[in-house]
């Protein structure tokens, strides 16, 4: 039976990856990655000589097809997203279904469990975080500030993803919220994780805003954020 491997990758330091990913890469016939360059930096770290195609979201039914064909010749397949765990606010689930369409019992999807942001940061919340909600990133425009005012009524911890364009815009948004409900929002941003520059920086919305604008250089890299709603 044919095999599709989802394989994490690190989020940053090239040895948080697993024995077992490594020996996947080595061994499968081909290796889909989102980002050739990111991926060829984790198979030189590790002298691995496979061959990699991109496959990212813009890829289209052509890949997929070329990636069931493969599959169909019992060949064995691992994606690799650019960091971190495909299929989290990474390409996966739709080369999935699709598998499972066209194949169904005829290949094995088998996931290579390793880094990704969310539990990462997760790992390090001074709040329990036995019970969370993981929205990724909010949506840009449409939708947004309704996910933001129903973001105040979740009783969990909250987790999202934010790119640095847009962090100071989201701490501002969730100023609001402060203000006009009475809730106060306690907020953890988790920074470069696993990279040189990793910090993790508290404080409420206001709090942070100050501290990002009095310090540029906390403004650059990747995100998580983790908040924390009080009533
Ligand atoms: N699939 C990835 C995972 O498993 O975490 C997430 C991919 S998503 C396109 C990229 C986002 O993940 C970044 O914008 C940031 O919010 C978060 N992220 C990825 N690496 C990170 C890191 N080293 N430190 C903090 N956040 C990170």
């Amino acid at each position: 039976m044919s095999k599709l491997y989802i394989v994490a990758s690190p989020i940053g330091n090239l040895e948080d990856v697993s024995y077992r990913a490594i020996k996947i890469l080595s061994q499968v016939d081909f290796i889909f990655c989102e980002d050739t360059r990111t991926s060829l930096k984790l198979l030189n770290r590790y002298d691995i000589k496979n061959k990699l195609q991109s496959f990212h979201q813009h890829s289209g039914f052509k890949k997929v097809n070329k990636i069931i064909n493969y599959l169909k010749e019992d060949k064995e397949i691992a994606i690799l997203s650019e960091a971190g765990t495909p299929n989290i606010s990474d390409p996966g689930a739709s080369l999935i279904l699709q598998v499972k369409k066209e194949l169904a019992d005829k290949v094995e999807i088998i996931p290579i469990p390793g880094a990704s942001a969310v539990t990462t940061a997760l790992s390090v919340s001074p709040w329990p975080a036995d019970k969370f909600i993981f929205l990724g990133f909010l949506p840009n425009k449409k939708g947004r500030q309704s996910q933001l005012k129903k973001i105040i009524d979740y009783p969990f911890l909250i987790v999202l993803y934010e790119s640095k364009h847009r962090l100071l815009k989201l701490l501002n948004e969730l100023s609001n919220p402060e203000k006009e409900n009475n809730k106060k929002i306690d907020i953890m941003i988790a920074r470069e994780l696993s990279k040189k520059f990793e910090q993790l920086i508290f404080g409420r919305p206001e709090q942070l805003i100050d501290k990002l604008n009095n310090n540029a250089t906390m403004l650059k890299g990747e995100f998580v954020l983790l908040l924390r709603v009080n009533k």
